[in-house]
């Protein structure tokens, strides 16, 4: 069991009281044995005086001691109970506000980051590199005939899809890459100190690894494909207009026939 501070001073109040009467029972002891020695009348009285004086003291004090065991500490103990109560639930509320937190930035299909979270993240990544001018590259990725899949196999294979999708993404990044979900079968991938080249690489190393992704749900196994758009941050353009220019080749690389990198 564990004591609040308020419980510690008590103890330390009924250990004083305790004392007290100790040392009253001691005087009381010693004044009886002074009161035998007395003849005087006058300091007999006197003596008598002091043991009633005594005695109203050792009653006050068992009145105290009573008085705090029964009607002070109850109520100590249910003010600490309830501060414990109250701690505790401020613990869970901070932990639980975190985790809604996490939640609000994730996407709960696919547990990579959301649009809000890409949108706030690119953000950042760019106000950060402008000042140390290195390279951002941005991949934006749509799964081909995605329709078809949901149409063939029913919207829960698609899901399995869009899982995998996500799972690959992140396998295949780097711990400061961020990956995120746009929505629907988009994704996107930020490469922070990454060069064209690299990304160009990287972009297609990506579209290979879903090409030849195996993707089981239930007994339906598919595979699928996915274009992506490519760009490398030029320095000034916002974070908007870095994210159209990708997507534009991601349309580009749609119009030339799907399953290919345009950068
Ligand atoms: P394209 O190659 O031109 O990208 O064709 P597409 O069929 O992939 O593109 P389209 O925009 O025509 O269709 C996208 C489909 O994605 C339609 C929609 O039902 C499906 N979709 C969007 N979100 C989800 C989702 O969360 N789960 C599943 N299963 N399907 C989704
Ligand atoms: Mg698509
Ligand atoms: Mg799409």
């Amino acid at each position: 069991m564990r004591f609040h501070k308020a419980e510690w001073a008590f103890f330390v109040f009924i250990f004083v009281i305790l004392a007290a009467g100790l040392v009253m029972l001691q005087a009381y002891g010693l004044l009886q044995s002074f009161a035998l020695e007395v003849r005087d009348p006058d300091r007999l009285a006197k003596v008598t005086y002091l043991n009633h004086l005594l005695f109203i003291t050792s009653v006050l004090l068992a009145i105290a001691l009573v008085f705090g065991t029964f009607f002070i500490y109850p109520l100590i103990r249910g003010q600490a109970r309830e501060e414990g109560k109250l701690r505790a639930m401020t613990a869970s509320l901070s932990a639980r506000s975190e985790t809604l937190e996490v939640a609000a930035l994730t996407d709960s299909l696919t547990g990579t980051h959301n649009r809000r979270y890409f949108d706030t993240a690119l953000g950042a990544y760019i106000e950060e590199f402008r000042r140390i001018g290195k390279p951002i590259g941005l991949m934006i990725l749509d799964l081909d005939h995605f329709k078809q899949v949901n149409d063939t196999h029913g919207h829960d294979v698609g899901d399995e899809v869009l899982k995998a999708v996500g799972h690959c993404l992140k396998d295949m990044t780097r711990y400061h890459d961020i990956v995120a979900r746009l929505g629907g079968e988009e994704f996107a991938v930020v490469t922070p100190n990454m060069d064209a080249p690299r990304l160009e690489k990287f972009g297609q190393r990506i579209l290979n690894a879903v090409a030849m992704m195996p993707i089981t749900a239930g007994n339906v196994r598919l595979k699928v494909t996915t274009s992506v758009g490519l760009a490398i941050w030029d320095g000034k353009e916002t974070a908007e207009e870095f994210y159209r220019r990708a997507d534009r080749q991601l349309y580009e690389a749609k119009r030339l026939g799907r399953n290919r990198v345009c950068a």
